[in-house]
């Protein structure tokens, strides 16, 4: 039997919720679900000019939104608390006293100034910028005569100038580093805050996190937290990068070429399961090839070795919606009314929605569309351009023809004509006057709805009534008489 794995995701709570924060996050629920573990959400908070409240809390709405709670976190809580790394300081400076005791990381007092100049002089020698050592053999008596007298300093990991470092990932297999290159990278700031890999690894550890699934940008920070977990003497998690997120063009997923915000998905009136598919399948594919799939089957089939880490997943937005279209028509008339009254679908319009959502329904790809596409139904269309109503190739005679006789054929209609009494009636008139039918449809869709792009037609008639169309085609004809 599999141990239970316990799996975090650890955003930083900058700007709006990210979707590459969800990508990860399917995954490490999936792995915590299936195996009876947890899923813990950490807020990495230790950028303390760009972290806010607002961006932390879109977090939690965003991923709450899309189903992927979690089971322990700064809202919830749990047994590993805090979960908020501001909030833990005081462990990050036990943790940072222990290594500089042990001669495992060394304060540095280095200005700024300083810094900038050592960059300059190896950007001249076309050196890559580094670190250059100045305070790593500093004498002991030195460095303790500056931290007395309370000068600014960071805390630097001291790590080995030679040798190499290798760590398994558990999908790309063994990455080994130079040490060389390795900088001697910045465990604690100057402002007593952490820096993302000191903050990481404790929390990792101290937090009972088993197997880390994240974005392959993070596997270079990997050497580094492998000398800190050595110092520490904390044994690793697992660790597993999937493939980044990409655009059309390879490049990194950005708000430049893509919408990143869920937000945005959110406003649009995406399904949130269809979205956590469509995540799931960026980064993920079922033995069977299935595509559409929904998370309890990605947490029964879900493995870590699955994962193809050659893959470049472009963020696909067309495929998206093809998804989330696919969801809509797979769902129950009902549901899909109550989904779309909860989008935001005025609650006055709930009749009238049951009643054309079956003609609609085919035609959504995603909810911010419904009320333009339906608002028709409840006003006459007055601000369309009248030219709207001239079929290619027909003039503005032929156009008030078409609709004139349509509406001289109403009155011998039933009152309460089908749709099919609108089409048989559309047929017979065409025949008689030996039009083109789609000609007459132009006209009369234009005429009924404002629009070319419009649900099924006669479809539409039939539940706007007689009186409705008879109206609208009244109008119509007038505005085709306005210039000309
Ligand atoms: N705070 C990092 C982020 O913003 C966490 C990376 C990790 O999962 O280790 O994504």
């Amino acid at each position: 039997m599999t141990q239970p794995a316990r799996t975090r995701i650890a955003p930083s709570p900058t700007g709006d919720p990210h979707v590459g924060t969800a990508y990860v996050a399917v995954f490490n629920k999936a792995l915590a679900m299936q195996t009876g573990g947890q899923f813990v959400l950490r807020i990495e908070d230790t950028d303390r000019e760009r972290s806010t409240a607002a961006s932390e809390a879109a977090i939690f709405r965003s991923l709450a939104w899309l189903g992927l709670g979690w089971d322990e976190g700064p809202d919830v809580g749990g047994p590993h608390g805090p979960y908020r790394q501001s909030e833990r300081l005081d462990i990050y400076h036990d943790h940072v006293k222990r290594m500089v005791d042990a001669g495992t990381a060394y304060p540095c007092f280095c200005t700024p100034d300083e810094l900038a100049a050592m960059r300059q002089r190896q950007k001249e020698a076309k050196q890559p910028p580094r670190y250059d050592g100045t305070w790593r053999d500093a004498p002991k008596a030195k460095v303790d005569e500056w931290l007395r007298a309370g000068k600014p300093h960071v805390v630097r990991l001291r790590v080995p100038n030679e040798g190499s470092t290798t760590f398994t990932d558990e999908v790309r297999g063994a990455i080994t580093f130079e040490n060389a290159n390795i900088d001697d990278q910045v465990l604690l700031k100057g402002d007593g805050f952490p820096t993302y890999h000191l903050a990481n690894v404790v929390d990792d550890h101290l937090m009972g996190i088993t197997h880390v699934i994240r974005a392959e940008e993070w596997i270079s920070s990997v050497p580094k937290h492998v000398f800190i977990y050595d110092a520490l003497g904390y044994p690793m998690p697992k660790l597993a990068h999937v493939p980044l997120l990409r655009n059309k063009d390879k490049s990194k997923i950005s708000k430049r070429k893509n919408p990143v915000s869920i937000d945005w998905y959110t406003e649009k009136g995406y399904l949130p399961e269809a979205i956590v598919n469509f995540l799931a399948l960026l980064g993920y594919s079922l033995e069977s090839g299935e595509e559409i799939f929904d998370f309890a089957t990605l947490v029964e089939q879900f493995s870590i070795d699955r994962i193809n880490p050659s893959a470049a997943p472009v963020f696909n937005l067309e495929k998206l919606d093809w998804l989330n279209g696919e969801y809509v028509r797979a769902m129950s008339l009902d549901a899909l009314a109550e989904r779309i009254l909860a989008f935001g679908y005025p609650a006055d319009r709930a009749d009238m929605l049951r009643r054309f959502l079956p003609i609609v329904q085919e035609r959504i790809k995603t909810f911010d569309e419904v009320a333009p596409m339906t608002d028709f139904f409840f006003a006459d269309p007055t601000d369309y351009d009248p030219e709207l109503l001239v079929p290619k190739k027909c003039d503005r005679a032929f156009a008030r023809e078409a609709l004139r006789g349509f509406a001289d054929r109403l009155p011998a209609l039933d009152a309460a004509p089908t749709g099919a009494d609108y089409e048989a009636a559309v047929d017979a008139l065409a025949t008689e006057r030996e039009w083109k039918r789609g000609n007459v449809f132009m006209c009369l869709r234009v005429a009924v709805t404002g629009s070319k792009q419009t649900p099924p037609l006669v479809e539409s008639m039939e539940i706007l009534g007689r009186d409705a169309v008879a109206r609208r085609l009244e109008h119509a004809i007038t505005r085709l008489g306005e210039t000309a």
